[in-house]
């Protein structure tokens, strides 16, 4: 220690300078001296002393003051002073500005010792405060950061976050968890559970976690209804173990799957109604070849074809359903994408009339268009539009009735071209008009029983016009006809 310590003496006395800097120096001190208080504080500026012996009377800056700028510099610095005139009032004073010891002139090297002695252990004990002082800063100061920092992440999730101890109070929570429970009360901590959610599924889900004595499970998920009966909650709840085990508290995760459980219904719904679709023309083709091989047309040439004709008409419709199912999964998966530019709508239609020509005449329908000829093509994509069109024309026709017509008119309303279908066919009931564009929507009547038709026709002409930023419509009567009336933007001219 003494090799460590560097020690100051400041007196303008030669022989007390030099006679404390021989005891010291004996001592194994490292000692400096100054005759003046000038110099001695610019000793102590440019070097660390531990410990300056100051002499009280002295020429420029006198003893007391050299205290009081020496503190300033190094508030934990030891200043004993030594005086010749020793009174109470300096004494007092000296130690009022910060002065550790006070030592009457003259005195012995063994009372010099002491004093700097007691006055370096003092120095020591100080400088190890200090540093656990501000050890124990820094560590707060990194402790209140991870908790902000713990808190940030927690406030930030889209996941509700609630945190309960032992005894079922809340300690911690996030604002999307005070939002999915629709709570109030939370501004204060530390109250039970009952006090914020009235959740009561909630509730016992999580005590259940609390008291539970199941060392081993690592988390417990529950569905649970929100207050807001439309909205689900899954709660993951997981314990909080000491290092035995023991439970502390639970957390519990909240997320919103009201959406993902609709979309789930949706799709088993829509899988069953695939199902019945697909049953339907299955049976009756496996119903028509059982017939044939069992035999019970015998030697029925002609009665075994008819039936194989049948089987075969209706794995035509069959096909047809996958294929038109194919075409919806496509569109919805965007598995295809659509190549859009400029489509003059007048072609293709021409071109489907041309096509379905053989089946109008099959079903004695008539067919004229009124195509107004200078009509801009718009952005589309060809084969959407194709599979568009001769989806209604083709509904035109089927749903027509003997020697009927189809009339196709386009022009421009607005800012669309518009395309309208108009047959003088069986018509469509109220009842039935608001659901023809739902998956495999058909309305089956009498008329409508004999007609092959999947029910996903006009499902996919909305889809199509719908990702082209058009609009269909539909107006009926029934035993007179209906009209679908298409409208597509115009393309944005930049002129
Ligand atoms: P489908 O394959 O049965 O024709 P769509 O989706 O094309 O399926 O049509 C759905 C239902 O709407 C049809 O089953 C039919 O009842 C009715 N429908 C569609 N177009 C017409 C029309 N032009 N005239 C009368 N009814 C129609």
């Amino acid at each position: 220690m003494n090799t460590e310590a560097n020690i100051l003496i400041v007196d303008d006395e030669m022989g007390i300078r030099e006679g404390c800097k021989r005891a010291l120096s004996e001592e194994g001190y490292a000692v400096d001296a100054a005759e003046d208080g000038k110099t001695g504080l610019q000793k102590v500026k440019e070097k660390n002393y531990d410990l300056i012996l100051v002499d009280l009377m002295m020429p420029g800056i006198g003893g007391m003051e050299l205290i009081k700028k020496v503190h300033h510099c190094d508030p934990e610095i030891i200043t004993v002073v030594i005086t010749g005139n020793a009174t109470i009032e300096t004494a007092v004073e000296a130690t009022k500005l910060g002065a550790y010891d006070y030592l009457p002139k003259p005195f012995s090297p063994e009372a010099l010792s002491v004093v700097v002695k007691r006055g370096l252990e003092k120095r020591m004990l100080r400088l190890e405060a200090k540093k656990l002082y501000a050890e124990r800063t820094q560590k707060m100061l990194e402790l209140v950061n991870e908790r902000s920092r713990l808190r940030t992440i927690i406030g930030c999730m889209a996941d509700g976050v609630l945190v309960a101890n032992l005894e079922g109070r809340l300690v911690l929570w996030n604002a999307s968890s005070v939002k999915m429970l629709k709570s109030k009360g939370f501004d204060i901590a530390g109250e039970p559970l009952e006090y914020y959610i009235s959740n009561e599924p909630l509730i016992v889900a999580i005590k259940e976690i609390l008291n539970s004595d199941d060392q081993d499970f690592s988390m417990i998920s529950h569905e649970i209804p929100a207050q807001d009966e439309k909205v689900i909650l899954m709660a993951n709840i997981a314990p909080v173990r000491d290092e035995d085990g023991k439970i502390l508290g639970a957390v519990t995760v909240l997320r919103d799957i009201t959406a993902l459980k609709e979309i789930n219904k949706i799709k088993s719904q829509f899988v069953s109604m695939v199902a019945h679709e697909l049953r339907a023309p299955m049976a009756a083709i496996k119903g028509w070849l059982e017939v044939v091989v069992s035999g019970e047309a015998g030697g029925d040439a002609e009665q075994n074809k008819q039936w194989l004709q049948r089987a075969m008409d209706r794995s035509d419709s069959l096909l047809a359903l996958v294929d038109d199912l194919l075409v919806i999964n496509r569109m919805e998966t965007g598995k295809v994408a659509q190549k859009m530019g400029p489509v003059k709508i007048n072609d293709i239609i021409l071109k489907i009339v041309d096509l379905l020509g053989p089946d109008a005449e099959k079903h004695k329908v008539s067919i004229a268009a009124e195509l107004a000829e200078d009509l801009p093509s718009i952005q589309a994509d060809v084969r959407d539009m194709e599979k568009l069109f001769t989806n209604l024309i083709s509904n035109a026709i089927k749903y027509n009735r003997k020697n009927g017509s189809v009339f196709l008119e386009g022009k421009v309303e607005g800012n669309f071209v518009c395309y309208r279908i108009k047959d003088t066919g069986i018509g469509i009931s109220a009842e039935h008009l608001s659901c023809i564009f739902d998956d495999f929507y058909r309305a089956d009547d009498e008329r409508t029983k004999k007609i092959p038709g999947t029910g996903l026709g006009l499902t996919i002409a909305s889809k199509i016009v719908n990702s082209h930023f058009g609009r269909i419509e539909v107006t009926s009567e029934p035993d007179k006809g209906s009209i679908f009336s298409v409208f597509l933007p115009l393309e944005h001219r930049k002129d």
